[in-house]
């Protein structure tokens, strides 16, 4: 059974392969999912429940109520505690300080040219996401003499050039740990090479929350994984997933918990297609987690957003911000003209 939790100190993402539509997948030494959970329980239901009559219906516009899950999706098989904004606040231990504030990428192996542009956008994004500064620091080599580093695919399963994965917890332990950059705020590890743990199958994504540092595989979104031809869209489609797992993970780092709340990018994924349906924005309870803990301008955020989603062709959440910059803007002059009356 892939081990795969969540915990105050570490975490895993999207961890289990299951048949389906994902070419390949059944073929390759997928692992069972663990059993259908239990419906949320009544005082879940409860806080969930409250937590919707915080949100200013405005401020709900565009987002969608997350519905009771499908069998295979991630919400049917592992229970997540709802993490309500004062929960959050209460577990929020990694925040940026004046001395302590950049997100840190690493890439790690090699890089081609299309990797080496995805990083660069995902240091852009990482910026205008978090409103915090990013740096990408020059690649590492993987030292294949640390044993547990790697481990041989079956035969059945290799794909390509994939005939072998890296353990993410021990690149976490004996590459990144050490290296954690002083004025780091979050150190994440990026790869083109897949990933796996000592007990999952793959996953997309490790984080250590106490550590600061993270890791996690391009790998998968790109067709050559899965054995298919580019399309048109391949890049823009891998570049998508890259900035979602990037906002995912590095909201992980701060803190933020799986949603039950809405769709939204924390939602847990167990695979690439949940992933994908998922949108890259996050939630209105989301975002605020965010803009509590970094305290950022939002409306220009969602400004830069909006721009960066324009110029890198993704055109569907470029148009949705555009909605979410014009519903944010209603809700300020709201809250202005509430705060005059309130005088
Ligand atoms: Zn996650
Ligand atoms: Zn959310």
């Amino acid at each position: 059974m892939p081990k795969l939790h969540y915990s105050l100190l570490l975490i895993f993402c999207a961890s289990v392969a299951i048949s389906g539509g994902e070419t390949n997948q059944a073929a390759r030494g997928a692992l069972p999912l663990p059993p259908q959970k239990p419906a949320p329980l009544p005082d879940e239901q409860l806080l969930i429940q409250r937590t919707y009559e915080t949100i200013l219906p405005l401020d709900e516009k565009g987002f969608q109520r997350l519905p009771p899950p499908k069998p295979g999706e991630w919400l049917a098989h592992y229970r997540e505690e709802p993490q309500s904004l004062e929960r959050y606040k209460m577990r929020a231990t990694i925040r940026p300080s004046p001395d302590r504030r950049t997100i840190v990428l690493q890439p790690l192996g090699t890089f081609d040219n299309e990797g080496t542009q995805i990083l660069q956008l995902m240091k852009e994004y990482a910026e205008i996401f978090f409103q915090l500064p990013a740096r990408v620091e020059p690649a590492l080599a993987w030292d294949e003499s640390i044993p547990k580093l790697t481990r041989q695919l079956p035969v059945s399963r290799r794909v390509g050039r994939y005939s072998k994965q890296y353990d993410g917890e021990t690149i976490m332990d004996s590459f990144l740990k050490q290296r954690v950059p002083t004025d780091a705020a979050v150190y994440l590890g990026i790869t083109l090479e897949d990933l796996c743990t000592s007990d999952t199958n793959y996953v997309f994504g490790v984080a250590s929350f106490k550590d600061r540092v993270g890791i996690y595989s391009l790998a998968r979104y790109f067709p050559e994984f899965w054995g298919l031809p580019r399309v048109e869209d391949s890049t823009t489609k891998a570049l998508r997933r890259a900035c979602k797992v990037l906002n995912h993970e590095t909201g992980h780092m701060f803190g933020v918990s799986h949603c039950v709340f809405f769709r939204c990018s924390m939602n847990g994924s167990n695979t690439l297609e949940e992933t994908d349906r998922a949108p890259a924005h996050f939630c209105p309870l989301c975002q605020r987690k965010l803009m509590w803990n970094i305290g950022y301008n939002p409306l220009k955020r969602f400004k830069e957003l909006q721009t960066f989603y324009a110029k890198n062709k993704l055109d569907d959440e470029a148009e949705w911000m555009t909605q979410r910059i014009e519903n944010w803007k209603k809700i300020e002059e709201q809250e202005r003209i509430k705060a005059v009356t309130d005088e």
